[in-house]
């Protein structure tokens, strides 16, 4: 049984993660400074498993906080969720999330390295390829970011790269998420944007439960098959278990290593929305609208690097996925503040 520190660990994929560590039998500490995210999902995750989670209210940015908790537990290996993740909002203030997410995760850097622990898995995103050159994306495919939000997980990668370099003995894995969606089976635990979603997926679930009166499709126009945007959207269960893979494959991978975590399928926003219709059971609203500013026409993952160096790769359906992310929104219309 091993003993991991996950930060962010209340927040939509940290929970879900929490969840399937303690099904594993390890053992769970979680940070997080319940910016973006409510203890409640972290209380549920307890009830699904039976099983307790050790909860530390804590900013990354408090340094010396972690370093206490690296005194009261032998941490074996860290997940760092944390950090800030509305494109828009990086725009509009830079400052903050260059702070909150680069400098959060050199303090939790620096206490690994004076703790002595050096396994780390990183939330990065399949935002670091931008436009992307091409598709299928591989891990090799050219760096570049349209944006704040962007911005800070290529730095975040490059310092992992820089470190693992500089000095022996840390395994990195540096997972490049594309678009998670759905929710845990139970329809307890599951994504809780706070305003006006951004993301497809929660937005199409409030207009299915009346909260929206109608999806607006941004742009019908690309370079695609049906001319609506195309993305890689993954369980968010799968992404999860992609987390306890990197863990048990990173003794394997010294140094930092950058994974996707996909699908590899190119959905469209008219296919989501099929598969959504037929989740809810009937066909949900939407009107085409102009194209939104910043958005590209299809990112998808070539997902063989996953499973060639972790034996991972993604089980659910786009099917699946919409089921399950509309039994969460119909039992929590108003997330864990309801
Ligand atoms: P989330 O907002 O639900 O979870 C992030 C958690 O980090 C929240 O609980 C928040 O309170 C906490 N947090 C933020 N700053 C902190 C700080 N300074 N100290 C302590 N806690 C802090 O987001 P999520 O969707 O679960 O994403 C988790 C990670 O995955 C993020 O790093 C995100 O950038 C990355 N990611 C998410 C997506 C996505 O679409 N959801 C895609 C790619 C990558
Ligand atoms: N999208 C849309 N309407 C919405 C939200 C998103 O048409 O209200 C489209 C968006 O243009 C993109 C796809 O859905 O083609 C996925 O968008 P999301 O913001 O979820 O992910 P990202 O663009 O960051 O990959």
């Amino acid at each position: 049984m091993s003993t991991i520190l996950v930060t962010g660990g209340a927040g939509y994929i940290g929970s879900h993660t929490v969840l399937e560590l303690l099904n594993a039998g390890h053992r769970v500490v979680v940070v997080d400074n319940l910016d973006n995210s409510s203890a409640e999902s972290l209380r549920r995750v307890e009830a699904l498993t039976g099983k307790t989670v050790e909860f530390h209210l804590l900013d990354l940015l408090d340094r010396g906080g972690l370093d206490l908790i690296f005194k009261r537990h032998r941490i074996d290996a860290v997940i760092h969720f944390a950090g800030l993740k509305a494109v828009g909002e990086s725009t509009q203030q830079p400052l903050r999330y260059y702070h909150n997410n680069i400098t959060g995760t050199l303090h939790l850097l620096e206490a690994m390295k004076a703790a002595g622990c050096k396994t780390l898995v990183f939330s990065s995103s399949a935002t670091v390829y931008g436009d992307p050159e091409r598709v299928p994306l591989t891990e090799g495919c050219a760096l570049r970011t349209t944006n704040p939000y962007g911005a800070t997980k290529l730095w975040i990668e490059g310092i992992c790269r820089d470190l693992a370099k500089a000095e022996s003995g840390w395994h990195i894995l540096l997972l490049r998420y594309f678009n998670p969606v759905g929710a845990h089976e139970s329809g307890r635990i599951g994504e809780d944007p706070q305003g006006i979603p951004n993301n497809l997926m929660p937005f199409i679930m409030q207009v299915a439960v009346g909260k929206r009166e109608f999806l607006n499709i941004w742009g019908n126009d690309w370079a695609t098959p049906d001319g609506t945007g195309v993305r890689d959207y993954i369980h968010v269960v799968d992404l999860a278990k992609g987390h306890l893979a990197a863990l048990a494959k990173a003794p394997e991978l010294p140094g930092a290593t950058a994974i996707n975590l996909g699908t590899g399928n190119g959905i469209s926003v008219l296919d989501m929305w099929r598969a959504a219709s037929a989740a809810v059971g009937r066909e949900l609203p939407y009107r085409f609208a102009p194209r939104r500013p910043g958005d590209i026409a299809a990112c998808y993952a070539d997902a063989s690097l996953a499973k060639n160096l972790l034996g991972w790769s993604a089980h659910y359906n786009v099917a699946q996925m919409c089921t399950d992310h509309w039994r969460w929104q119909q039992a929590n219309p108003n997330g864990y503040s309801g």
